[in-house]
């Protein structure tokens, strides 16, 4: 197994006793992502717990945090969907003392992690979670919120199979966006439009090849990420 020196380092300070660590260098030959194995990971200036049942942070989405941290209004609320770990929302709270946010996930399991991750951020006062299908928005009622953002599942369902065995190793879930992948922001950028004050945002993440299509379809803003990838659609809310 070759480790980088970062990757071996963390693993020996997790892992002091050899069978332990032995344990771990076979899971990592099994396929296991290495975020999953230490069982924390790191986005933006936070740490994060991590596991089988939330997809790992990845860098590029610190994008949306850096884009919230300067755009939203001073004592705004947000709507973080497909939470995950929470990173994106928990992040934007931890530098915005400020603000306010909602966090939805489908998955329960998820949300227990996200629950954590608020505390062990320091922002639990700040947040508040739902259980419930993104997919389906009708469980908010007319709440308002001045920025929704997400890094909803955008892979397409066929070309999930084709991905690394790390990526297949994060819950499909959180990939799945459906067979052409834009089943979310058919309706982030939808129906939930009118859970956005007025002079408010929608934020998502996006697959690096799906700008066009979402300019094409809700007028989207499409914004680069560090390897001048599309990666941000924006939607200004009049
Ligand atoms: N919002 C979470 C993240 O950015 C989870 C995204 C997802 O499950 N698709 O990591």
């Amino acid at each position: 197994m070759k480790l980088s020196n970062l990757e071996e380092k963390l693993l020996k300070e997790k892992f002091s006793d050899n069978v332990a660590y032995n344990k771990a260098i076979e899971r990592l030959e099994n396929g296991e992502p290495f975020a999953y194995v230490i069982g924390e990971w790191y986005f933006y200036d936070e740490t994060y717990r991590v596991s089988p049942d939330c997809l790992i942070p990845r860098p590029e989405t610190e994008h949306l945090v850096e884009w919230l941290i300067k755009n939203l209004p001073q004592n705004g609320a947000f709507l973080d969907l497909c939470t995950g770990s929470g990173c994106i929302a928990i992040s934007t709270l931890a530098h915005r003392k400020d603000l306010t946010a909602l966090a939805v996930d489908i998955s329960e399991k998820a949300l227990e992690i996200a629950k954590k991750n608020a505390v062990l951020n320091g922002v639990s006062d700040r947040i508040s979670f739902i259980q419930a299908d993104v997919l389906n928005a009708d469980f908010l009622g007319d709440r308002k919120f001045d920025v929704i953002v997400s890094n909803p599942p955008y892979i397409q369902s066929d070309v999930i199979d084709t991905l690394s065995v790390q990526v297949k190793n994060e819950p499909r879930i959180a990939l799945d966006g459906g067979s052409d992948g834009l089943d979310f922001y058919r309706v982030i950028f939808g129906k939930y439009t009118n859970n956005v004050k007025t002079n408010g945002a929608v934020i998502c993440e996006i697959g690096y090849d799906q700008g066009p299509v979402l300019n094409d379809l809700f007028g989207c803003t499409i914004m680069k990420d560090y390897s001048g990838n599309d990666r941000i659609a924006l939607l200004n809310v009049k």
